[in-house]
């Protein structure tokens, strides 16, 4: 039987870090600040900026939430975002995505100064995490990493496979892996022959967006499974990409849903507003 890798526990370790790193710039005189933007009536984004700001305050972060109409347009947005690029007392810029449809989320990334891009989107960091040089990380991947990192996986020279190419966490989790000297593979949906390329995985993560989708016949005994679905299941429950129940009888490590990645990138997102402040303000990390 698998062991859980908990999420909720290594999230709790980074947020007392980043709550005494908050406390000793407060001493300092300076204040850290988030300025969280939601745009429109989104259910899940609503749940998830509140998670945001509760966690933001739980570390002595302030976050200043900006919540527009469903039917704010471009140059409304984009004038927001450029005020909050001149303030000096917003360290961090987040803005909920997605979007409504008459929003151009690569042009609002685009706005968002990298110094203040504590979601690490914007081209300029994702180019920095690229060549391995970077200030931010993007949330969930460096989040992923965290948590390897606290139950001592090892990633020098495994087999690791990625399910999912997105920019937000496909792409960076395998540039992640491969700067700690993984083997990366990275599938997606044109992959041919998926399951006899997660069976050689040693560490497989899972950023498909499909409930149950990695059975246990795609994984090898003794694997390290993480699961970034958020998904939910024909009961409404919410549930990852993996058969949790059947993998968990194989994997020698894996992540559960909820209560797995999800906390690491909440977390991750503080430090990189704290990060983002001390940067501002000359102080070395
Ligand atoms: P996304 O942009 O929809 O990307 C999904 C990826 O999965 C795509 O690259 C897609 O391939 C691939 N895919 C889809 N069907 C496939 C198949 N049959 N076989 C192999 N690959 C397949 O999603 P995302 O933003 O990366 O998020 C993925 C999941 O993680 C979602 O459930 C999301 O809610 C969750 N998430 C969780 C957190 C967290 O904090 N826990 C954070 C972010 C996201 P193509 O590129 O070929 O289309």
């Amino acid at each position: 039987m698998a062991k859980i890798i908990d999420g909720k526990l290594v999230s709790q370790s980074v947020r007392d870090d980043v709550a005494l790193q908050v406390k000793e710039l407060n001493e300092k005189g300076v204040s850290v600040e988030l300025a969280v933007i939601i745009v429109g009536n989104n259910p899940a984004s609503r749940t998830y900026v509140n998670n945001k700001k509760k966690a933001c305050e739980a570390t002595g972060i302030v976050s200043v939430e900006y919540a527009l109409p469903e039917e704010t347009t471009m140059t409304e947005l984009l004038a927001l975002i450029e005020k909050l690029n001149n303030d000096n007392k917003t360290n961090g810029i987040l803005c909920q995505l997605p979007l409504p449809k008459q929003l151009d989320e690569k042009m609002v990334i685009a706005a968002i100064s990298p110094e203040k891009d504590v979601d690490a989107f914007h081209a300029i960091n994702t180019g920095h995490i690229m060549i391995g040089d970077y200030s931010f990380l993007p949330c969930t991947p460096a989040g992923i990493m965290e948590m390897l990192k606290y139950y001592n996986i090892e990633i020098e020279g495994k087999n690791c496979v990625v399910i999912g190419r997105s920019n937000i966490v496909g792409k960076p989790m395998a540039m992640l892996l491969l700067q700690k000297n993984g083997t990366v593979t990275i599938c997606h949906s044109k992959t041919k022959n998926l399951a006899e390329i997660t069976r050689k995985a040693d560490i497989l993560v899972a950023a498909v967006g499909k409930a149950y989708f990695v059975t246990a016949d795609m994984v090898k005994d003794g694997a390290v499974v993480i699961d970034v679905g958020m998904n939910r299941n024909a009961e409404g429950k919410l549930c990852g990409d993996v058969d949790f129940d059947e993998v968990s009888k194989k994997a020698s490590y894996i992540t559960p849903v909820p209560g797995g990645v999800g906390p690491m990138t909440i977390a991750t997102l503080l430090k990189n507003t704290v990060t983002a402040a001390k940067q501002q303000n000359g102080i070395e990390s």
